[in-house]
């Protein structure tokens, strides 16, 4: 199968008649066929969005009916390895060229002793995260460290590994694969899943915030809509696109786009996540404004609903009461801190001045995953109260 290719002719005309039908008040009908079991096409989805005539809550109900009771979620933290970074996206604090932020970089012995505490505390998720950088030695530093401790996190037990390192070139996912057991799959331990956001599909939007020049190793929006493909091609099973809410006003068109996407890696056989993270506070940079909590609720309740195949993640950068409304229509409740190393044994650091972004939820992941516990969930890649 041929890499992602984004169709905008295509996607043009379907976000345009997706407006006209909102517009003719076409979405009320839709809701009732989607609540008899008719399956939508993207297009109704994006006429769902946009319906001011239909109320965000049964959008939710209806996602939340399609998941069904007693639903499972699943849990994964993140964990920084650096907060270095050689690109210059406009909305985030670790960019290399933001003074303000102080610079971090955890070596391996920070990194086993950051996993072993997350693994006492009961996380058998982790997302391994650093910049992205120039091709030459400080990129390939960089991967090694991600690919050490993707070999400690293995041998301490974790059992989904997420890496979340930038666009990858075919020989750094051999270099990363080549050291864990082959064959690597839903079934396996560890699961590995590539994650890459594209942030925005709008490849204006994506120049402006992101970069344009030739020496950013992020501003090619082509290498980075591939990324997945090549991530498959080498051999890994899942992965995990996302945009982030607030960067591109037409939310309608980035549903249409990200749900092309996902398709397409589900075809390609490939286990998918998909984050909506929302634009937040981040030191240095002026950009705040996320999507309104009324955007991100039908936004995440038409994705569950259009692909209950794909697994929807949130995290604490939400606020409590606004996971508690999408924990019956997500997949994945990431609870942490965007500093570097920050974890202690009953807390975390969430200093703002030298993390990527602001998290609104500090508590602890075990707080955190509690309440969802006692509102009836059960949680994946969490052992609470059984120590290593
Ligand atoms: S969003 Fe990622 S690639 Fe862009 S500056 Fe931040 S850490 Fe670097």
């Amino acid at each position: 199968m041929t890499a992602f290719r984004l169709d905008l002719t295509v996607l043009a005309e379907s976000r345009s008649r997706a407006g006209a039908s909102a517009a003719a008040s076409r979405g009320p009908a839709l809701l009732a066929r989607a609540g008899e079991g008719d399956a939508l096409r993207d297009e109704d989805l994006a006429t769902l969005l946009l319906a001011s005539d239909v109320d965000t809550g049964l959008l939710l109900d209806l996602a939340s009916r399609r998941r069904g009771a007693g639903s499972r979620l699943e849990t994964f933290s993140p964990l920084y390895l650096t907060n270095e970074c050689d690109a210059e996206c406009a909305m985030c604090g670790m960019r290399g060229i933001n003074s303000k932020l102080v610079r971090e970089t955890a070596d391996d012995r920070i990194v086993a002793q950051q996993l072993g505490i997350l693994h006492r505390r009961g996380l058998r998720g982790v997302a391994l995260v650093t910049g992205e950088y120039h091709h030459g030695p400080r990129r390939d530093e960089m991967l090694a460290r991600v690919g050490r401790a993707v070999v400690m996190a293995t041998e301490l037990g974790f059992e989904h590994v997420l890496i979340n390192a930038g666009s990858l070139e075919p020989n750094e996912y051999q270099a990363i694969l080549e050291k864990l057991p082959s064959g690597l799959d839903e079934t396996t331990a560890p699961r590995l899943t590539m994650c890459t956001f594209q942030e925005t599909y709008d490849f204006s939007v994506y120049r402006r915030f992101i970069g344009s020049t030739a020496t950013n190793p992020r501003t090619d929006f082509v290498r980075r809509l591939e990324n997945f493909d090549r991530a498959i091609d080498a051999g890994m099973h899942s992965v995990n696109p996302g945009v982030l809410l607030g960067l591109h006003r037409d939310t309608a068109f980035e549903l249409l786009a990200l749900l092309a996407h996902a398709r397409h890696l589900v075809a390609r056989g490939a286990q998918v996540y998909v984050s909506l993270p929302r634009l937040r506070k981040a030191t240095g940079t002026a950009h705040h404004a996320g999507v309104s909590d009324d955007l991100l609720f039908r936004f995440a309740a038409l994705v569950s609903f259009g692909m209950p195949e794909v697994r929807v993640v949130i995290s604490t950068r939400e606020p409590p009461l606004v996971q508690r409304r999408l924990l019956p229509v997500i997949g994945v409740l990431t609870p942490g801190s965007p500093g570097v190393a920050p974890y202690t044994e009953k807390g975390a650091r969430f200093e703002l001045e030298a993390s990527q972004f602001e998290v609104l939820d500090k508590r602890p992941i075990e707080a955190v995953l509690a309440d969802a516990i006692a509102d009836g969930f059960t949680i994946a890649g969490y052992e609470p109260g059984t120590p290593a």
